[in-house]
Parts: structure tokens; C-alpha cells; sequence
């Protein structure tokens, strides 16, 4: 169980307890390296519980393609080894004119390329698959069958229960406060609750990441903003009513599908910020519960029981910042994952463990170099809803 003792020294520490850090901390501890993760609440609780669950490889570039498809089978392999589900109940992409058509057959062909089997349906194909959907305006339907969801509580929790299994430690109610440098070399970190002498650190804060590269003196430019995102579960239906993730831009790019537990869990593009604020709004509710009703009507006939916030932690082309941070030996960042920063841990522990304890990586990691920004070389547009 997570603890709230701070170790003296740590070969390596994570900051930053959501799934992203317990997925690096897990594939580290797995590889033998000793690894501390330092959270100041509890793990999960940042943006990773307050998720709405979806795991998809439906992206339209070559590179999250590749991370997403790796990522599934490892959410695959890590749902069988320790018992949490992972349900590939495939995504939906509801399309309602030529453009959206034209767009999405483009993404497909990536797909295909890299072996996710996606294709385009017809509307009356995507209603066998939801037969609650309204298809009256759907002229077509993008289906990748092998995406799919997973409960944040579950998966987080198993992954930190393994990482510690193999030696991690996780350190809860415990805020990272400052750095120890000395010449360029990260000596340790100074904590709400003492000190630890550590080499290696990696900033896994997410929508916190850049009051941490401050605290550490960084001076590139890596632009990651906190933007608030509600999201919403209703009672309980009949099982099986909305088995995939189904997505509309057309109404409000709106996601939504059906937990194990049996609710609606969703949310709508309606976003604030940038703001560390995570008051739920009456604006959002309204929109949620138009935008949801024109994709199924039924979904009237129910009650919201419960709505929240949470952070979608935006770079400018809404991909995350994922590599070695030069000004500083050593010091990583993986953070800036909109909204898909929980379908991609797997793949992302994958990635920043490569870094380490190899110095390369086989997955795209370029992809994702925290330097573009100061560059000026952004990335096409993630594609990305809510
Ligand atoms: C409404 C909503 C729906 C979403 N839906 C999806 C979805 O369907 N699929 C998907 O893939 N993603 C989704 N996302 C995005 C996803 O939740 C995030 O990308 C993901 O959880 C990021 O994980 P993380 O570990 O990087 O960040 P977080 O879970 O935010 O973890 C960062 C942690 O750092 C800790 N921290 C910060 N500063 C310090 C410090 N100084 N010292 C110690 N600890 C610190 C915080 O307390 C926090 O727990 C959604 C997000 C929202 C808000």
C-alpha cells in the first residue's frame, strides 16, 4: 500500500502519482531499477480518476497511431496479468457530411498502415452496433473494434499495487516543494515532508508540469496550460446498451459510453481556462444534456447522478511533451496529455523507461520532443474530443 514515508534516497523519482507516473514507476521497478513516486494527494487523484475511461488508437497521425496500437497491447496484457478489466468495445465516429467523411477515410488509411482494422460503416451498420443511436443525419461511421475502455480506479490501483510488488515506492500526501542542484546535477528533492537524495527525476505532474520545471530552473520553452473538462455519469442502464466509446463532432464533439457499473459516463467539448479552477458549471451541464440526447434521444429518460472537473493539461498542438530535459542532469518529462493521457501511459512508461535505462526507444519518441515548442516545429493537431 502506498505509504506516507519519504525514503532517504532514490535512484530515480517520479513526480506525480496519476496513471502516468505509476505506469513509469511500474515499468522501472519491473526492469529492476529502484523508483520512488511523490504525490502531494493520493494517486489518481489529478486529472486519471476524474478520466472518462477511453482507450483508442483512432489518432490521424502516424505516430500516435504507432503509441496507441503498442499501448492496447500492453493495456491488453497488464488486464490479463492482473485481473483489471479492459473491455475492447471499440470506438464510433459518427460522421455527418462529405468533409468529415474525407477527413476520417484519410485517418483509416494510417490506421490500416499500421494495422489497427478500423473502417468506415454505414449509419445502419453503426446502429446495429448502438441501437439507441439517432442516424438521421449520419452519413457514414468510422469503427475500429479494437479500441476500447477501462476503469481509471482499477487499472491506476493495479498498477501501483505491481510497481511496489517489484520493489517501487509510492509516497502519498507528500508535495515535491524544490530542487537540490549542484552544478547542473539534480543532488535531490525538497518535500513537505523532508528531503530525498535522488539523480534522476521525472516530472510526471501533467497540468502541474510547468510549476515544476520551474522549481527545477528550467528555461526551455515547453508550454503545457491546465484547461477544465467536466464530465458526467448517469443511473444505471440495461447492460450492453452503449458497448463502445461513441463520439459526435458535429454535436458539441461529444463522447460518451456505458461503464461496467451500468451509468453513462461522458463529457462534451466545453472547456475553460486556462485555470486551476474545478467548480462544475450549469453551461456544461446544459450543453452535456443537448448534445447527448441528439445522439441518443432515450438518454432523456434518465438522471445525471453525478458531474465533475478535471484537467486537460494542453501543449498548442495538444500532443504531450515526452523526452530528456538537456539543461539538467538527468531530468525527464513526460506531461501535457490533453485528453488522452490515460489511454497512452502504457505506452508512454514504455517510452521514458526505454530513455533511461537504454537511451533509446524503439516507440516515436520524437514525436513528442519537449523541444518543439521552442523551436517552432508544432506537430499536426492531435486528434482529440471533449
Ligand atoms: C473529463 C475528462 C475526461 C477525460 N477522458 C479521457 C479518456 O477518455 N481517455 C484518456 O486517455 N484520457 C482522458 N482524459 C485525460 C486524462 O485524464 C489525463 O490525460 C491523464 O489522467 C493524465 O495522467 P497523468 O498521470 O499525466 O496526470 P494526473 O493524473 O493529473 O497526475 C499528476 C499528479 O501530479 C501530482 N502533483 C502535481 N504537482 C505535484 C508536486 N509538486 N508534488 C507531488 N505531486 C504533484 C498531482 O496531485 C497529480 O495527482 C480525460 C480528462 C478529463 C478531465
Amino acid at each position: 500500500m502506498p505509504t506516507k514515508i519519504l525514503p532517504e534516497k532514490s535512484e530515480i523519482t517520479v513526480i506525480g502519482g496519476g496513471i502516468v507516473g505509476v505506469t513509469i514507476a511500474h515499468e522501472l521497478a519491473r526492469r529492476g531499477e529502484e523508483v520512488t513516486v511523490i504525490e502531494k494527494r493520493f494517486i489518481g487523484s489529478g486529472s486519471t480518476f476524474r478520466c472518462g475511461t477511453g482507450i483508442r488508437q483512432q489518432f490521424g497521425d502516424e505516430a500516435n497511431v504507432r503509441v496507441m496500437k503498442r499501448s492496447v497491447d500492453l493495456w491488453k496484457r497488464y488486464s490479463e496479468e492482473y485481473g483489471f478489466p479492459f473491455e475492447q468495445t471499440g470506438y464510433l465516429f459518427l460522421l455527418y457530411d462529405d468533409e468529415e467523411v474525407e477527413a476520417f477515410k484519410r485517418n483509416i488509411a494510417i490506421q490500416n498502415r499500421f494495422g489497427v482494422p478500423t473502417r468506415l460503416i454505414t449509419p445502419e451498420e453503426a446502429k446495429e452496433i448502438v441501437p439507441l443511436l439517432d442516424i438521421s443525419e449520419v452519413v457514414a461511421a468510422s469503427w475500429n473494434p479494437t479500441d476500447g475502455k477501462a476503469s481509471p480506479f482499477h487499472s491506476t490501483t493495479a498498477f501501483a499495487l505491481h510497481a511496489e510488488e517489484f520493489g517501487a515506492k509510492l509516497v502519498e500526501y507528500t508535495e515535491v516543494k524544490d530542487f537540490i542542484i549542484e552544478n547542473g546535477e539534480i543532488k535531490g528533492l525538497k518535500t513537505s515532508r523532508g528531503t530525498i537524495k535522488t539523480g534522476i527525476v521525472i516530472n510526471a505532474t501533467n497540468a502541474w508540469a510547468k510549476l515544476v520545471n520551474a522549481m527545477a530552473g528550467i528555461r526551455t520553452k515547453i508550454p503545457i496550460e491546465p484547461y477544465k473538462h467536466q464530465a458526467v455519469i448517469t443511473q444505471p442502464v440495461k447492460k450492453g446498451s452503449v458497448k463502445p466509446m461513441v463520439i459526435s463532432f458535429r454535436y458539441g464533439h461529444a463522447y460518451l459510453t456505458q461503464t461496467s457499473h451500468g451509468g453513462i459516463i461522458g463529457g462534451v467539448g466545453h472547456e475553460e481556462g486556462p485555470t486551476y479552477d474545478l467548480s462544475p458549471t450549469y453551461e456544461f451541464m446544459r450543453e452535456v444534456s443537448y448534445y447527448f440526447t441528439k445522439i441518443i434521444p432515450a438518454l432523456r429518460e434518465l438522471l445525471i447522478l453525478r458531474t465533475w472537473a478535471g484537467y486537460y493539461a494542453k501543449t498548442p498542438d495538444s500532443n504531450p511533451a515526452i523526452g530528456k530535459i538537456e539543461e539538467l542532469s538527468d531530468y525527464y518529462i513526460a506531461a501535457g496529455f490533453s485528453g488522452h493521457g490515460f489511454m497512452m501511459a502504457p505506452a508512454v512508461a514504455e517510452m521514458v523507461a526505454d530513455l533511461i535505462t537504454k537511451g533509446k526507444t524503439d516507440l516515436p519518441v520524437d514525436f513528442y520532443d519537449p523541444y518543439r515548442f521552442e523551436r517552432g516545429e508544432l506537430r499536426g493537431k492531435a486528434l482529440q474530443m471533449g
